[in-house]
């Protein structure tokens, strides 16, 4: 039985270690409390809720983490999965930003760095400190001597508390990395930024915004949010309403005059960048390698991802629908030609992908830029705004500098309550920078030892070993869901009752990354999950199949990829 410790306001859930099951029976129970909580309604004089979240990407998840740890009672909705939209198709780079310094903001440099520091202490099971290596050859538009004193400026918007950069000569550069073109190299960077899982970081956040009191609900769509009286009312897609003293937009790339009205309006420039999955075995580099586009005025990654390898990205305008940004031939074509001129041993061509993803940046727009101006120099900072009816929206930012953007608005609510006499008793001071996402020992080295215990506590840093345990229980679930990746079946009944999974796609494309791993995008297992899960809910045969159609959509949508019935 969990340790259960009291949170210090008597209304809020008592603070659990491990965050309480979300499966099918909690999801039910909180749907069911919001419906009552919509009847109530004309009667109340006091809201359920102090705040309520609308988005489950990074940034939602941080403003709900930050807000539970204050004390606040805090409802997340979502209008699909968590990490449906942008959190799950980055670059998965928790970084400062190298290509921030050519661009003059040192500020946001400096602040991801911190947040870099932050989250090796309070995520390092999923925040991987990576050696990066960044050449240089002749004609580039960054030359060796300007990378040597970007990444010195680096190292110091760091407080060289990372392990400072190296230069090397080109004999050596291709020491480390046999792969890169010999020809017209003139040496190489090497530099510490660091990898993580995007969706599973999401996860984490949301999680511990759980443990802390959080409600979270996915398949919630808003569609509007209006003020009554002193409070604010959202109204989901159904026609529910759910009452909250303040509301908090975090809608991403979909973030628009529907849910802010004029505030929202013209407010985004989106950009789409893609990313193309391949076998280690087709590009073996050995360490996250950045490649120049010249006239782009971009950097490239290319990622080691166990017997996988990425490449990306893209920056391109995109008007649209965020959800079906997908991958084009052209954007393939972009990258391969790219990365080949510099890594011409890679076998690199369209029928190599194992799989794809395509993600919608949500750019802030510069009211004085040329709106013809590249999307690539639009700044990545973030903005908090204010609605006339006192909605805050939180738009723009990284990965990376999500924790300290969440603070930030966190204040901003606070500040409003509390002008409004409204600050519920005992909210006290951000507290997201001291405590892990995962609460728990860190597994010692012995237990680290294990291979199985090892690989899982990478994905679920101390809850591996509830998982383990599982295992040891019962063997099969100790059993890979597809041979050749490290993912196992106890991971997939762990998604469906604790990590609030209520379709396939979510299971197989952000609880566990089969779909961007798999050579037939998890295909061969997805009836099996399909029924695992459909079980879990108490539905159909019917049910199953309609899962199956709908992964099908969705991985057509993303990947391009047409499957197979399966
Ligand atoms: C190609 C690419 C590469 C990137 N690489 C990096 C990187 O390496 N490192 C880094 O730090 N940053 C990176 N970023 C930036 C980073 O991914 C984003 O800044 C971040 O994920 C944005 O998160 P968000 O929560 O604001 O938006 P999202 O993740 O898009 O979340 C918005 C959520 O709101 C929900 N929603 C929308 N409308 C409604 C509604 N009406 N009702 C309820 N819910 C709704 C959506 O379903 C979605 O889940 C990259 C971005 C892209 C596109």
């Amino acid at each position: 039985m969990p340790a259960v410790r009291r949170n210090h306001r008597a209304d809020v859930l008592p603070v659990q270690e491990s965050p309480p099951p979300w499966g099918p029976a909690e999801i039910r129970s909180l749907r069911d409390r919001l419906r009552q909580a919509d009847a109530d309604e004309r009667g109340r004089t006091e809201p359920a809720w102090d705040l309520i979240v609308v988005g489950a990407g990074i940034a939602g998840a941080g403003v709900a983490r930050d807000a539970a740890l204050r004390g606040l009672r805090v409802l997340v909705l979502d209008a699909r999965d968590l990490a449906f939209g942008t959190s799950s198709r980055s670059s998965r780079l928790i970084h400062g930003g190298v290509r921030y310094l050519e661009q003059g903001e040192l500020g946001l440099v400096y602040e991801a760095l911190r947040e870099r520091r932050l989250l090796y202490k309070i995520a390092g099971h999923i925040v991987q400190p990576a050696r990066f290596l960044f050449p240089a050859y002749r004609g580039d538009r960054l030359p060796l001597w300007k990378l040597r004193i970007g990444l010195s400026l680096y190292d110091a918007l760091s407080l060289y508390r990372s392990h400072g950069h190296r230069v090397l000569r080109p004999a050596a550069a291709r020491a480390l990395e046999p792969l890169l073109r010999e020809e017209g190299l003139r040496g190489a960077v090497t530099y510490e930024d660091a990898v993580t899982d995007d969706a599973r970081l999401t996860l984490a956040t949301l999680q511990d915004a759980r443990r802390h009191g959080a409600q979270v609900l996915t398949y919630a769509p808003v569609v509007a949010i209006r003020r009554a009286d002193d409070d604010q009312v959202v109204e989901l897609d159904g026609g529910l309403r759910v009452r909250a003293r303040s509301v908090v937009v975090a809608a991403g790339p979909w973030t628009s005059e529907r849910l802010l009205g004029v505030a929202g309006a013209h407010l985004l420039a989106l950009s789409r960048g893609i990313h193309l999955v391949l076998r280690a075995a087709d590009v073996p580099i050995r360490q996250p390698l950045v490649v120049q586009a010249q006239k782009e005025r971009r950097i490239l990654f290319v990622v080691p991802w166990g017997a996988r390898t990425y490449l990306g990205t893209t920056d391109t305008a995109y008007e649209g629908d965020p959800a079906a940004s997908g991958v084009t031939a052209g954007d393939t074509d972009e990258l391969f030609a790219l990365i080949g001129k510099v890594l011409p041993g890679a076998v690199l061509g369209r029928d190599r992908i194992v799989s794809a993803w395509s993600g919608v940046r949500p750019l802030v727009r510069d009211e004085h830029a040329d709106p013809g101006d590249p999307t690539a120099e639009i700044s990545r900072s973030h903005r908090i705004l204010e609605t006339a009816d006192g909605v805050i929206a939180v738009v723009g930012g990284k990965l990376t500098t999500y924790r300290s953007m969440a603070e930030e608005t966190v204040d901003r609510v606070i500040r409003r309550l509390r002008q409004r006499g409204r600050l519920p008793a005992g909210v006290g001071r951000c507290q997201t920078h001291r405590h892990p996402l995962v609460a728990g020992e860190p597994l010692s080295p012995l237990e680290l030892q294990s291979p199985l215990l090892g690989d899982l506590a990478q994905r679920h840093g101390p809850l591996a070993r509830g998982l383990h345990a599982r295992i040891q229980a019962d063997p099969r679930l100790g059993a890979r869901i597809v041979e050749d990746l490290p993912y196992c079946w106890a991971e997939v009944d762990h998604a469906i009752s604790h990590e609030g999974a209520v379709h396939l796609e979510d299971v197989l494309r952000r609880r566990i990354p089969l779909a961007l791993t798999d050579a037939d995008l998890g295909a061969r297992v997805a009836r099996e999950v399909a029924t695992r899960l459909v079980t879990a809910w108490g539905g159909s045969a019917a049910d199953i199949e309609a899962e199956l159609q709908r992964y099908r959509e969705a991985m057509r949508v993303e990947t391009g990829r047409v499957l197979a019935p399966c």
